[in-house]
């Protein structure tokens, strides 16, 4: 299967998708709101929140993610400084890239990078005990290894 290549807004960062998703998902959680509205408030930023107040997003598998150009310009922020979770954004434009849960085997990318309307919250599915059970066998599938992304060490405050 071809790699799907997703840019910031300004191109200067390239992600590189191997596959298809493992799922995609609304997340209306307090952290994604609170996340969402400081990184839209930045300079330049996209609009990450939907009308509802939550983000899209599409999982794939961490080892399925990488970084084809422009890594320097990746800085991870984290809610609370022992947060396991980080998010990552392009620092040259504000573009939030991606969501690393770090115990997780998956990655959450922001809906926003694919061009829009084809990613949309219609095939969302709520996180229900049918997409905990695909996430559980795709991990399953990987001997439940999790494998992590390193490609971003840049720590960031917002
Ligand atoms: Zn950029
Ligand atoms: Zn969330």
């Amino acid at each position: 299967m071809q790699n799907q290549i997703l840019s910031c807004q300004c191109g200067k960062v390239q992600l590189s998708l191997k596959g298809k998703e493992m799922a995609s998902a609304d997340c209306g959680c307090s952290s994604c709101q609170k996340a969402g509205a400081k990184m839209q408030a930045l300079d330049g930023a996209p609009t990450i929140l939907n009308s509802h107040g939550a983000t899209h997003f599409e999982l794939y598998r961490k080892d399925y993610i990488n970084c084809e150009k422009g890594a320097e310009h990746l800085a991870q922020f984290r809610l609370k400084e022992d947060s396991p979770t980080r998010r990552i954004i392009a620092t040259c434009c504000n573009t939030p890239m991606f969501l690393d849960f770090g115990p997780g085997h998956w990655a959450s990318v922001y809906g926003i990078l694919w061009p829009a309307g084809t990613v949309t919250s219609k095939r969302a599915k709520s996180f229900s005990v049918g997409f905990m059970a695909k996430l559980l066998w795709a991990w399953a599938k990987m001997g439940f290894k999790s494998p992590k992304i390193t490609f971003v060490d840049r720590q960031i405050e917002l």
